[in-house]
């Protein structure tokens, strides 16, 4: 823990590491932050390449970063250059935050932590006993389930395009709740009696921001609707859910929130979490 005392006795020193980093839009929020609670301090985009991560990961504790956000492609390969691993990034396998304690390096992922706080707060108050339908098996949906399944959901049924992972995924995690795996193409039925779908895949992405990862007819009427996407905010995917009644959820929230509990972790402070979508907000319009 830092006191706040301790806090603001120095500049604090935050950063994200990636390959590549420019479009990042954590450097814009997170300084927002600091701005926002008078905490003296920089946030900057640090351009890692693979081939240096550990080099970059001891920079850390050499030059007293209080903390870095990880980002591709070093999410995983991170996790054994550091000294603790928080329970759930481990069995997600994979850290998106770092907190640096006097030299120790602890890594938590708050991607799926981030994503669930959105949703509550935005379009699903209480997701104990619902039936939740995720759309890809990938590291963002590894998070997302993990967190969603601390909820107490129903039941989650996971569909990918390759759906062995999928299947891997829901027997890997079958202690932890009713979890089940199969293909999209296999989804259909399941969907009509989902409470909420959720799109984690890269699909409807810019640049490729008509495709749609599923059959627009496959979605139930007056569902909620959900996609991790936020380039562009509201992709054609959530257009056509709400052309179909449904409550629509995009990916800034995630964003938004993900990088909210770094900066909790970090300062001990809440998180001035209306100016940081303000700051991305502004940002992804100019
Ligand atoms: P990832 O690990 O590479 O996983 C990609 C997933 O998308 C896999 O399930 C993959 O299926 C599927 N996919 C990719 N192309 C496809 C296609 N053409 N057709 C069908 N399925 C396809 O990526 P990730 O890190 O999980 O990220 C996924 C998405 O989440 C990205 O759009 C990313 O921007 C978004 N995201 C948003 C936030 C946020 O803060 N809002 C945070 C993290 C990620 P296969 O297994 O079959 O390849």
């Amino acid at each position: 823990m830092v006191t706040e005392k301790k806090l603001r006795s120095a500049p604090l020193l935050l950063g994200v590491m990636g390959d590549p980093i420019a479009h990042s839009k954590s450097p814009v929020m997170h300084e927002a932050a600091l701005r926002a609670l008078s905490l003296q301090g920089s946030y900057v985009p640090l351009h890692v390449k693979r081939e240096r991560l550990a080099q970059a990961v001891e920079g850390i504790r050499a030059m007293g970063f209080r903390g870095v956000n990880v980002t591709v492609p070093h999410k995983v390969e991170v996790m054994s250059l550091l000294d603790d691993i928080d329970d759930g990034a481990r069995r997600i396998g994979a850290v998106n935050t770092i907190v640096n304690q006097d030299g120790h390096l602890t890594g938590y992922n708050t991607d799926g932590i981030g994503y669930v706080r959105s949703l509550k707060e935005e379009v699903v108050f209480d997701l104990k006993g619902k039936t939740v339908i995720v759309l890809g098996a990938g590291g963002a949906a590894r998070g997302i389930i993990y967190a969603l399944l601390q909820e107490a959901p129903g039941q989650i049924v996971i569909a990918n395009r390759t759906a062995d992972k999928a299947v891997n995924l829901a027997r890997e995690w079958s202690g932890l709740g009713n979890l089940s795996g199969c293909a999209v193409a296999d989804v259909r039925q399941a969907v009509s009696r989902a409470d909420v779908l959720i799109n984690t895949t890269s699909v409807g992405m810019h640049p490729d921001i008509h495709s749609t990862p599923l059959e627009s007819s496959w979605i139930p009427e007056g569902i909620v609707v959900s996609d991790l996407i936020y380039n562009p905010l509201e992709t054609v995917f959530l257009r056509q859910a709400k052309e179909r009644g449904c409550q629509i959820h995009g990916g800034l929230g995630m964003f938004i929130n993900q990088g909210a509990y770094a900066f909790e972790y970090w300062t001990g402070m809440s998180a001035p979490a209306e100016v940081m979508r303000e700051a991305v907000l502004h940002s992804l319009q100019n």
